[in-house]
């Protein structure tokens, strides 16, 4: 079969850079491995990355357009601003799964579900095509342009394209919900106590005790005094030393982010394994643990698990250009920005039960050249694979971000083919004519 656009890997990258380069008139095809779009916005996890720190909105476009679909089902309230994450968009994660399949019906992206990646065909140095395994049948399928948003960067590592990897990764996590949790009962416990809301020494920001004022709407840090009390009993031995836990739209219900699993390769198939089987452990000790420690859990039971092993980080793909930490000396936009990044500085160092913060004053840009390889042609990039250093990974890698990638590579990509010419060829300054007339922030 023949594609103008296909897209690997159905996450916060990939529906949204479909679903552009379908809108610019493309013959697009969307192919995950899994049964269900959405990536890891479908764990429960908050999209952060709406608004920069300085309180500015910098994020809109499909991002955007995907909130709202699922205000409109009731799935989300509004942006909160928070004091540690800038923003929080928190929404019913189940709905976001069906809006992501909702979105692709509608534009008319034809999808490849079940559909691992065997191969990645290149011709004369230009990614040309793929096969997939789906339900024991071999496909193949070619393309104009390859995107890939899978994450890993499965799709340029097989296209052969040049990556980087650090030497130490930052660990992952296993995140699942828990329902019927007593919420007034947690916010009467922070205020009787409010040191438990104390962040690491690590974090530049702290938590006061007014971002719970709403009863709704927040990520809560804390806990560590009943975390020191089960870890002398042996009854916690996670690598983490403060409970996270974000409220979602529905009373009781919360996303809880703690579990960790250090020295994992999540492009390294024994390492996924080990992954899977400790994250898996450790939900089942966390949540003993907050049921027979924490205030407001006593009568909460586990309600939904991510669909896997959540890695933080892995390949990036090596770009016609690449966004370093120096961007940060200036809070540079530059000229080619094709998103906003407005997020901080968040690393979860590989062998600390810590966790670094450091605040970003505003949002910086990133270049369109990051979403396009360096060595292979007719081959993009969408998702935290992008082109950026192991440092401002750290800044780069959330949600809301990835989702404006995914539409800039994707309207990039529809530019591209309409022109017949590789991506690093697209006119920068009409690439974002578009974007903003598309509802994005640029500036
Ligand atoms: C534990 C954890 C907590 C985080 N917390 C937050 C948070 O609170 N807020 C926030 O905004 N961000 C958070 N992040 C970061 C953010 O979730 C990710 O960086 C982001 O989801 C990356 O988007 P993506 O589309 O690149 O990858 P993913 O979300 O991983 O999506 C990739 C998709 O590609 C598919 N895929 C992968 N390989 C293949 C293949 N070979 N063939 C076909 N399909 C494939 C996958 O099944 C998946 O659907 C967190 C990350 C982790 C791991």
């Amino acid at each position: 079969m023949k594609y103008d656009v296909i897209v690997v890997g159905g996450g916060p990258g990939g529906v949204p850079a479909a679903v552009a380069a379908r809108r610019m008139g493309m013959k697009t095809l969307l192919v995950e491995r899994s049964a269900v779009l959405g990536g890891l916005a479908i764990s429960g996890l908050p999209i952060l990355g709406f608004i920069d720190h300085s309180g500015r909105r910098v994020l809109g476009g499909i991002a955007e357009e995907l909130m709202q679909r699922l205000k409109k089902v009731g799935a989300f309230r509004e942006h909160v601003r928070c004091p540690v994450h800038n923003s929080l968009a928190l929404y019913n994660h189940n709905w976001m799964r069906i809006e992501c399949f909702e979105l692709c019906r509608e534009t008319g992206v034809d999808l490849a579900l079940y559909s691992d990646l065997m191969s990645v065909k290149t011709d004369n140095g230009r990614a040309a095509g793929i096969t997939t395994l789906c339900r024991g049948e071999i496909r193949e399928y070619e393309t104009k342009i390859l995107i890939d948003a899978t994450g890993d960067g499965t799709a340029a590592y097989m296209a052969g394209a040049k990556y980087q990897k650090a030497a130490s990764l930052q660990p992952g996590s296993l995140t699942f919900t828990m329902g019927h949790v007593d919420i007034p009962e947690v916010l009467a416990y922070m205020k009787a106590h409010p040191e438990t809301i104390e962040v690491t020494k690590d974090y530049d920001v702290r938590q006061n005790l007014s971002q719970f004022d709403k009863g709704w709407g927040f990520t809560f840090i804390g806990f560590s005094e009943f975390i020191e009390e089960a870890r002398k009993k042996g009854e916690y031995t996670i690598p983490r030393d403060r409970i996270v836990f974000s409220t979602l739209p529905d009373e009781g219900e919360v996303m809880v982010n703690v579990t960790r699993v250090t020295d994992v390769d999540t492009s390294v198939a024994d390492d996924v394994i080990r992954a899977e089987t400790e994250s898996h452990r450790q939900v089942k000790e966390l949540v003993l643990f907050l049921k027979n420690y924490c205030p407001g859990f006593e009568k909460s039971y586990l309600s939904s698990l991510s669909y896997g092993f959540g890695a933080r980080e892995s390949r990036r793909i090596e770009g016609v250009k690449t966004l370093t930490v120096k961007a940060l000396e200036n809070l540079d936009v530059p000229e080619d920005t094709i998103v906003l990044a407005g997020y901080n500085m968040d690393i979860h160092p590989a062998n600390t039960a810590q966790h670094f913060m450091q605040p970003v004053e505003r949002a910086i840009g990133i270049p369109y050249g990051c979403l396009v390889s360096s060595s292979v042609g007719g081959l993009m990039m969408a998702g935290r694979d992008i082109s950026v250093d192991e440092h401002i990974f750290g800044l780069t890698r959330i949600m809301g971000t990835c989702m404006g990638e995914g539409e800039a590579a994707g309207t990039a990509a529809g530019l591209a083919v309409a022109e017949g010419i590789e991506p690093a060829q697209v006119d920068v300054v009409r690439l974002r004519e578009i974007l903003r007339k598309n509802g994005c922030i640029l500036e």
